[in-house]
């Protein structure tokens, strides 16, 4: 079993964790798009997220945001091969944004506050070994596992924190928590992802998307290049705003 096919705490235990993250230690944004703002973000991240992300992304004079988890770096996991420092580079030379996923894809559902701030450390220190230039604005909780403690210790070092819970963001959503919809689970998971494109376009909100590998026979986190690109369009038809997290938060806030 690979690092990342890890399951949270499930159960009641789990439930009421979670209740606990989403409902304590929060901060609302105050936004009211006029538009639909779009950010596509990758999580982990394996090289399909840019060999296929990037270059979809690109191709329509978009940018994206990527999780990464320097761990995983130069590894293969069960999403294939993994980013290296090229990658960085590349990404980064392209203007897409590098984002923080702790360095050892951690579960802070569980983590203590000393835990979750020498992961945040670790996976900057490393990511600067690979050629990371600048910092880490927007952070990503790996499993979409929060608590509350961990929270405010991540709120004062990155300004935006996404967890995995779908839906829009909007006037008075969580910055500790922003929800996030995944590019995956196959044809059920892409007709979700659809709908809720269709609805933030009839009331504007901000509609973060998270991918992982873009192949074909994807991981059940995943999406085949066809699926992804069907979103990307289905996006543009909208003429949203499609920006990279750091980019797309501070444009809102200060609209
Ligand atoms: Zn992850």
């Amino acid at each position: 079993m690979t690092e990342n096919a890890y399951i949270p705490s499930g159960g009641l235990p789990g439930k009421i964790k979670r209740l606990q993250a989403r409902f304590l230690a929060r901060d609302s944004i105050q936004i009211n798009p006029v538009r639909l703002m779009v950010s596509i973000s990758f999580d982990d991240f394996p090289k399909s997220a840019v060999a296929v992300g990037a270059r979809e992304l690109e191709q329509r004079n978009w940018r994206g945001t990527y999780y990464a988890a320097a761990g995983f770096a130069c590894t293969n996991t069960h999403h294939g091969a993994m980013f290296d420092a090229d990658d960085i580079s590349r990404l980064q030379k392209a203007g897409h944004e590098i984002a923080c996923h702790t360095l050892n894809h951690v579960d802070l559902g569980q983590a203590d506050s000393a835990t979750t701030e020498a992961q945040s450390d670790a996976n900057r220190d490393a990511l600067k070994k690979l050629g990371l230039k600048g910092g880490l604005p927007a952070f990503a909780y790996p499993y979409g596992e929060a608590a509350p403690g961990n929270k405010l210790v991540l709120s004062s070092r990155h300004e935006t924190l996404r967890g995995v819970r779908p839906g829009i963001n909007r006037a008075g959503d969580d910055r500790n928590l922003l929800k996030a919809v995944g590019i995956d689970g196959g044809i059920e998971g892409l007709t979700k992802a659809h709908a809720f494109i269709d609805q933030a376009a009839a009331k504007p909100g901000w509609l973060i998307f998270y991918a992982h590998d873009i192949q074909d026979n994807p991981t059940e986190w995943g999406c085949t290049p066809t699926q992804f690109i069907d979103v990307l369009d289905h996006v543009r038809e909208t003429g949203a705003d499609v920006m990279p997290v750091t980019e797309a938060y501070r444009t809102l806030i200060s609209s």
